[in-house]
């Protein structure tokens, strides 16, 4: 990756862990030595948001899966930005492709990411293929399609800076099928020319692309070596011990 992008590693707990458990993974990484040049977060389902950041040690970073595209309101269910400032919090994850499935549009995904950094947050916004796509060939004009949302709405190139990139191929998901360091990084690259063709050169080259997709201790060392990979969102590997090899990976 490259010098100037701080690498930063989030894990991403998904509908995982009790109170007994996440205090067990707190302990873990408050324990861990963890290089200073590398940003550390986990997000927990949202009922475990605050007492993460109670227990974690306040270098970690605790953040939200999803977030609303409003403040307040009659909206049964959602959790907003405000809230998540309010709790001490910095950052939410929008866009999954688990909430993508469910029927979320490009166009609400930006919404969402737009509103939560006008709030402060730093937010991870998620974009990938399925396996149908990347074997057609339409890769690329998936994820540009997906990145229309967030171009649509993040409309000042400032409210870039709070914006991370997450490229998660929805066949590595969950699958223990990782894409090679080189798909991934073809991927990151071509992302990073359509970043600088859309938005600007200062947004191609300071915006962070992490990797998602089947991450482990095993293959995170080989893709943190590509130039376009600036650290990754992971799923089931954050909640077991190894969590914290993959966040040394960039140090
Ligand atoms: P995984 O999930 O690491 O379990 O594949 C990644 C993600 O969905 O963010």
């Amino acid at each position: 990756m490259a010098a100037r992008r701080i690498p930063l590693v989030c894990g991403n707990f998904k509908l995982n862990g009790s109170r007994s458990m996440l205090e067990g993974i707190a302990k873990t990484l408050n324990g861990a030595s963890l290089s200073s040049n590398v940003q550390v977060g986990v997000a927990p389902s949202a009922v475990h948001l605050d007492l993460m950041r109670q227990k974690l040690r306040s270098e970690v970073m605790v953040g939200a899966q999803d977030c609303w595209t409003k403040g307040s309101g009659a909206f049964t269910g959602e959790t907003s930005a405000d809230m998540l400032v309010d709790l001490g919090l910095e950052f939410s994850i929008v866009g999954h492709s688990e909430r993508r499935e469910k029927g979320e549009t490009s166009a609400e995904i930006g919404e969402k990411a737009a509103y939560a950094t006008s709030k402060g947050l730093m937010v991870i916004g998620c974009i990938g293929e399925k396996l149908e796509h990347r074997e057609s060939g339409k890769t690329m004009s998936v994820i540009t399609e997906q990145m229309q949302g967030y171009l649509a709405a993040l409309k000042e190139e400032e409210m870039w800076s709070d914006m991370v990139l997450a490229y998660e191929p929805v066949w590595a998901i969950g699958t223990g099928k990782t894409a090679s360091p080189e798909q991934a990084q073809e991927v990151h690259g071509e992302l990073r020319d359509w970043l600088k063709t859309n938005i600007s050169e200062k947004v191609a080259a300071e915006t962070r692309i992490l990797y998602g997709g089947s991450v482990t201790e095993k293959n995170c060392d080989e893709l943190i070596k590509k130039e376009d990979i600036d650290g990754f969102l992971v799923g089931g590997a954050s909640l077991k011990p190894e969590f914290v090899q993959i966040c040394q990976a960039p140090g």
